[in-house]
């Protein structure tokens, strides 16, 4: 009798401990941000995006659901969106002034605060998994141009060559970019032509939060211009004391105001609410003159998808598999 309640309070001690290990899952996504409105959308188009949308974050949530790692989540999420036209990431990115594609990523790991990113890549398929690869396979965060490319192939990553990425879509927004004569760097033309960038945040069942960005950075970029997505702080961020942010908009922008990290920072040291932290820090970026959004979550899985443009394309599945999926404002 005695040993029989020995082994039923060790089974109910037991089965306690798994329940408290067990986290609330939950995926984030964004499509990036920018001059998104209904009324220069085409029903065709728009429903293109919301599938788009749709099977990332279902990718994501499921590889969650199974008791997979936030990582993963998140790396897979992004593929589905990297491998997508729709998006300025992978192919259909946006083309830099020379005609050409040069891609950024960037991934952080929130249980161990590691990182890794590629910046100005031209032939890696999906930038996300180098950026992985470069935090697990190297001694470094960020490796740029030839040296990325380098790596990738040396770690038999996919590389293709850069015509894969070009789009008519995209060859037709820089050149009539490149027809506009006299172009300030203020002109809202080319201001709104920055826009599509791809992002996710994940929890996992373990409480591990991943944060994963990618993108072809700006139409008509030059001299070798790099954004905030490959800066680990400024367009991606993951700590499991408190959140994981992914960012779009101009990056010069949030480069200045170190957002993601900005975000975290008030949620730890001031106890901040998620989304009221990013609504503080796109104020920030506004006040500097640039715009954007953010999605995110935190160590509870309370989600952000703040922005400041007409639009962002966002998703989010919550624990129990509810889904939201929108572009415009509410
Ligand atoms: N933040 C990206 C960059 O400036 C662009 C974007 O989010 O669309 O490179």
């Amino acid at each position: 009798m005695k040993k029989l309640y020995i082994y039923l309070s060790a089974l109910f001690i037991f089965s306690c401990s798994i329940e408290s290990n067990e986290n609330k899952i939950g995926i984030v996504i964004h499509g990036g941000a920018g001059t998104i409105l209904k009324e220069n959308m085409t029903p065709e188009l728009e429903n293109s995006y919301m599938i788009k949308l749709e099977e990332a974050i279902r990718t994501g949530y499921d590889i969650l659901k199974n008791g997979g790692p936030s990582k993963d989540a998140v790396e897979q999420a992004i593929r589905v969106m990297e491998d997508s036209p729709l998006f300025n990431a992978g192919v259909g990115a946006v083309l830099t002034n020379d005609e050409r594609v040069s891609l950024d990523a960037s991934f952080m790991d929130g249980k161990n605060l590691n990182a890794g990113a590629i910046a100005g890549s031209s032939y890696i398929k999906n930038p996300i998994s180098a950026a992985i690869a470069v935090m697990e396979e190297s001694p470094h965060v960020l490796l740029s141009s030839k040296g990325a490319d380098d790596f990738a192939i040396e770690k038999g990553i996919d590389t293709v060559p850069n015509s894969y990425f070009i789009t008519e879509r995209r060859l037709n927004s820089l050149r009539s970019l490149k027809n506009i004569n006299n172009i300030s760097y203020e002109d809202p033309f080319l201001k709104d032509s920055k826009y599509g960038t791809v992002g996710s945040v994940a929890i996992d069942i373990n409480g591990n939060i991943s944060a994963g960005t990618s993108t072809g950075g700006t139409t008509n970029k030059i001299w070798g211009r790099i954004g905030d997505v490959p800066i680990i702080g400024a367009g991606n961020y993951a700590n499991n004391d408190c959140c994981g942010i992914s960012a779009t908009g101009w990056g010069e922008h949030f480069i200045r105001n170190v957002v993601a990290y900005d975000i975290a920072a008030q949620i730890l040291y001031k106890n901040e609410d998620i989304i009221n932290a990013s609504k503080n820090s796109l104020d920030k970026v506004k006040a500097t003159g640039g715009d954007g959004g953010v999605i995110g979550l935190d160590k509870n899985g309370k989600v952000t998808m703040e922005f400041n443009t007409a639009g962002m394309y966002r998703a989010h599945m919550d624990n129990d598999g509810n889904i939201t999926i929108k572009i415009y404002k509410d």
